[in-house]
């Protein structure tokens, strides 16, 4: 029997450690926030959820094309081409790739691969919010390690954090929504100390925007350790977030049984091909790495001008403190909408005071820079 509000006076529905769970808060896009506050939607700058500004790349935009031709049949599920081109570039067995819908994908498979209702997941507090998602919905007991004073991960305080119900390890580098980075030798001693039974997932979704100084050679902790596993992104640096294609790279251990619990056809068709298109096109790359480096001088200059705080950032976004009280950052934010500018607010993180702008074009950045002058009356 239905009561007043439609629900059945039946048991409860659904394990408690799913109705456990906060949904996942994704930046608002245009059109909502043209509804809502009613504006232009063309006037709308967004810098909310660390889009490629330059969009995607042209040769993704053809491969699609192309490969919309075949799109009554299923995809390809062993993604054969991609993973080659995959393999080739990191120069490893075409076994140790798996693809995953977007490397959130391949974030959750893990998790359900290695962790159950009581395991232990570790990762750092104001890290990605996926991993507690990841952790809840397998029943898994999230240990959130207390950050370093600088906001990033504390891996010393992590790896202590590791008792014998841990299976798994989040690590992300450069971490979302900080920015922070963490050096290959910080890394690496950290890898050393970790038990065998404990898996790695390190966490590279913005690798591609890391100054040539920065990058370090991940896969090589990958041949070294069966128990760690490198997530990239086709999200971000190739412009390809709305097609949701990422990879993970791991040995046969770990790439197996993922393989065994991810959906037959995860990947399809037009991600597929844009991506062996993006991977493939440097110039893009290029382009977009130094787009990111302009504009991340471009508004830390403005925020130095308006002495305004910021964590150096190593992504293409950057964090900044707005104000001083508790819902500094949300009214602030509220503001920027009304004004047609969507950025992130971070409370959910931990991080009330602050923002997380992503870095878009320069006109963009003006507009942002503009609007946070004129609502901090500078
Ligand atoms: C954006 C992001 C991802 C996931 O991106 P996908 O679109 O699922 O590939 C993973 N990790 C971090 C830290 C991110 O910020």
């Amino acid at each position: 029997m239905a009561n007043e509000v439609g629900q059945t006076n039946s048991a409860i529905i659904g394990l408690s450690h799913v109705r456990a769970i906060a949904p996942y808060v994704g930046g608002k896009p245009i059109s909502e926030v043209a509804r809502e506050f009613g504006l232009d939607e063309a006037k709308i700058v967004k810098l909310a959820s660390n889009e490629n500004p330059l969009g995607m790349p042209d040769s993704a935009k053809k491969a699609m094309a192309k490969a919309a031709e075949d799109l009554g049949r299923y995809p390809d599920s062993n993604g054969f081409e991609l993973k080659n081109a995959l393999a080739k570039k990191f120069n490893v067995p075409v076994e140790w790739i798996t693809l995953g819908n977007g490397s959130n994908d391949i974030l959750e498979l893990t998790a359900r691969a290695v962790a159950q209702e009581g395991d232990e997941v570790v990762f750092s507090k104001h890290a990605f919010a996926v991993y507690p998602l990841a952790t809840q919905a397998v029943g898994g007991q999230a240990i959130e390690v207390p950050a370093t004073p600088e906001y990033g991960h504390d891996l010393a305080a992590m790896q202590k954090a590791i008792t014998a119900k841990t299976r798994l390890v989040f690590v992300a580098n450069p971490n979302n929504p900080t920015g922070t980075f963490l050096t290959a030798a910080e890394i690496a001693a950290f890898l050393a100390k970790v038990p065998s039974h404990v898996v790695v997932v390190i966490d590279e979704a913005y690798n591609e925007f890391l100054t040539p100084e920065q990058q370090y050679d991940a896969i090589a902790w990958v041949r070294q350790y069966p128990n760690v596993i490198v997530s990239r992104s086709f999200s971000k640096a190739y412009g390809l977030a709305g097609l949701r294609i990422g990879y993970g790279i791991a040995q046969n251990n770990i790439t197996d049984l993922l393989n065994r619990i991810r959906q037959p056809f995860n990947v399809n068709s037009l991600a597929q091909a844009a991506a062996i298109a993006a991977l493939a096109d440097v110039e893009f790359l290029k382009k977009c790495y130094e787009l990111n480096r302009a504009g991340y001088a471009q508004l830390t200059q403005a925020f130095n001008q308006m002495g305004l705080k910021y964590l150096p950032s190593s992504g293409n976004f950057v964090l900044v403190k707005v104000g001083d009280t508790p819902n500094a950052g949300a009214t602030v934010n509220l503001e920027l909408l009304k004004a047609g500018v969507i950025v992130r607010p971070v409370g959910n993180y931990g991080l009330p005071e602050w923002l997380r702008i992503s870095i878009g074009l320069p006109q963009e950045n003006e507009a942002f820079i503009v609007a946070l002058k004129k609502i901090l009356n500078q």
